[in-house]
């Protein structure tokens, strides 16, 4: 084992120490990292993993034989839902109608259902996808009077804006944490289970993400390196 490796190990360790107060699930993010670190990261116990790209994705999965809990977490086209609908597990990024239908479709079709999260645009950055706050309510109440089939909802997923100003990052969490809260009272008082994830915190913001209610963070950096 070289010096790197057993770095990553530590990396893993120490950051799932430090979710346990919160109740929080690590999503190790591999995006453009070499499958070597992704087995060094699984020798410390870790199955969950988050990548970005299709193409990728789809080489790595194929790589590696032990199970893995696949969670795709970028931006994802209509057109290559079919590509990983047979192993992922989660779709973090899900910004849009058409992709929530096509993902339903696909999922139907294998037999196996997808859980999804729905990005919400919650940074002042216009560059960062996903649904408005107000929007989203429509697409929760039109999903509970037309359920998709093989198709879970099971959180929301959000980005702060890309900031030093700490303030800023909290109010984004903060506000995301609100809708996530009336949304998961709208699942309980209609019996359904399982609307219980809320995707926020990467590298630089995760202690932030983490205070404001996360209870799934996507670390890259911090484990594997800078890319
Ligand atoms: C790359 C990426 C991450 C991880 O970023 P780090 O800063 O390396 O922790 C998390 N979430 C998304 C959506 C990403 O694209």
């Amino acid at each position: 084992m070289n010096s790197s490796s057993s770095l990553i190990g530590d990396s893993i360790l120490n950051l799932k120490k430090e979710l346990v107060p919160f109740n929080a699930k690590l999503v190790a993010v591999s995006k453009t990292k070499p499958v070597e670190m992704i087995l060094e990261a699984m020798k410390a116990g870790q199955v969950d993993f988050g990548e970005n790209y299709v193409q990728e994705l789809d080489v790595k999965q194929k790589q590696i034989s032990a199970p893995i809990n696949w969670h795709f977490i970028g931006h994802l086209q209509t057109n290559k839902v079919k590509i990983i609908a047979p192993y992922v597990n989660l779709i973090h990024g899900v910004e849009n109608m058409k992709a929530l239908e096509v993902i339903s479709r696909q999922s139907l079709a294998l037999e196996r259902e997808i859980e999804v999260l729905l990005q919400i645009h919650i940074a002042k950055e216009e560059t960062k996808f996903g649904f408005g706050m107000e929007e989203v309510m429509k697409v929760v109440s039109d999903l509970f009077e037309n359920p998709l089939p093989s198709l879970k909802l099971t959180g929301f997923m959000g980005m702060a804006t890309f900031t030093n100003d700490e303030q800023l990052i909290r109010n984004e969490f903060r506000s995301l944490r609100k809708l996530f809260e009336s949304v998961k009272n709208e699942f309980e008082i209609r019996g359904v289970a399982g609307f219980d994830t809320l995707s926020m915190g990467m590298t630089s913001d995760y202690k932030i993400a983490l205070e404001e209610g996360s209870t799934m963070v996507r670390i890259g950096s911090a484990i594997f390196g800078s890319r």
